[in-house]
């Protein structure tokens, strides 16, 4: 077969971990990313820097490859459209468009009849007034938030002014779920009805960061089974062609909702690095690649931590790990606070 040569979009630690998995089944990978620190430089094999709305950057890195897909959803939906019409970008840009909205997310997940929190979109401090009903939420943007950033927690009408919010920027207003757990479902699609499945991970948020992830999560049947078949769906109605993830809520009364959906490989399933014979990353690799599907097998059960910060450093310093456990350091240049830094899995 001749070389394959995969292009990303995105240059974090997601990128680091499509590319090695890209790597053990001889594709060739090239970075393109507008952070010139961007860790994944560490792991390709060739890196671009660049604006994502530089045409010629762009063009550049379209004819050096023969698949692209992405790492996060922050990527101009014009940005994908034009690398589309010249290579196959997977999953759809059009895909891409619809959850880098979180209203349109929304909006789409409901009309599946598949549960959400309650939500209303907010252009302006007015729209907020009348809606003690929404309250306690969170509002957040509907664009470009991810780890929390962009979200503002609100207990009452009275403190909306102290909050300080920017409406330059156009919000939805979440009814503030009273949790029971959090869970995620991650996929790969290959095509109609044509998936390989991991089964549901428990997630461990602190400041609306993850924490830990674990499998297995400790669940009921009834919750195991709605929420794959939830992600499935999802993933089916998308048409979607590599990972996805799936994040849910899970209430006090056992009620399952969907969160938020990613359309990528997604930090709760780095674990499937060591527990499975296949990783999300490979899987995704494999799917966007249009490489044969192999049946999934779980190993192991795992659990993961982020190393947040200065949580990295006794990691750093050949701190000594059982030989079930496996450590992976992003290789960002400076530590910074809440900067995911690298993670620990440790096989159960
Ligand atoms: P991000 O895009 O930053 O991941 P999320 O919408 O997933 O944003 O929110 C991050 C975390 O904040 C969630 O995983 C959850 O712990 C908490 N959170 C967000 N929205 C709600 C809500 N409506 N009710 C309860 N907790 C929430
Ligand atoms: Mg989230």
């Amino acid at each position: 077969m001749s070389q394959i040569i995969l292009g990303i979009l995105g240059g974090g630690q997601l990128g680091s971990m499509l590319a090695i998995a890209a790597k053990k089944l001889k594709i060739k990978v090239v970075i393109f990313c507008d952070d010139a620190d961007a860790p994944a430089q560490n792991f390709c094999d060739e890196f671009i820097n660049g604006q994502y709305n530089d045409k010629n950057k762009i063009l550049e890195f379209a004819k050096k490859v023969n698949y692209i897909t992405y790492e996060f959803e922050n990527i101009p939906f014009a940005t994908l459209n034009e690398l589309n019409k010249l290579r196959n970008v997977s999953p759809k840009p059009s895909v891409n468009r619809l959850i880098q909205h979180r209203l349109a997310e929304k909006d789409f997940v409901n009309k599946l009849n598949i549960r959400t929190t309650k939500y209303v979109y907010i252009e302006s401090k007015e729209d907020l007034l009348p809606l003690e009903d929404f309250l306690p939420g969170i509002l957040k943007t509907t664009t470009m938030g991810y780890d929390g950033k962009g979200q503002y927690p609100i207990k009452n009408l009275e403190e909306i002014d102290s909050l300080k919010i920017d409406f330059n920027k156009d919000y939805i207003l979440e009814k503030l779920v009273k949790l029971k757990k959090e869970i995620s479902v991650i996929v790969t699609r290959f095509g109609n009805n044509k998936y390989e499945i991991y089964e549901p991970i428990e997630n461990t948020h602190q400041e609306q960061i993850l924490r830990r992830s674990k499998i297995p999560a400790e669940i009921d049947k009834k919750i195991f089974d709605q929420s794959k078949e939830w992600a499935i769906q999802i993933a089916e109605e998308l048409k979607y062609i590599g990972t996805l993830c799936v994040e849910f809520f899970i209430d006090r009364n056992n009620n399952l909702y969907v969160n938020e959906i990613a359309p990528r490989v997604h930090n709760s399933g780095h674990l499937t690095i060591n527990a499975y014979n296949i990783s999300q990353f490979e899987n995704h690799v494999r799917a966007v690649c249009s490489l044969e599907q192999i049946k999934l097998q779980k190993l192991s059960d795992a659990e993961m931590i982020n190393l947040i910060g200065n949580q990295i450093i006794p990691y750093r310093q050949n701190l000594k790990l059982d030989n079930n456990q496996f450590f992976f350091d992003y290789l960002k240049k400076d530590i910074k606070e809440k900067r995911k830094m690298g993670h620990l899995t440790t096989l159960k």
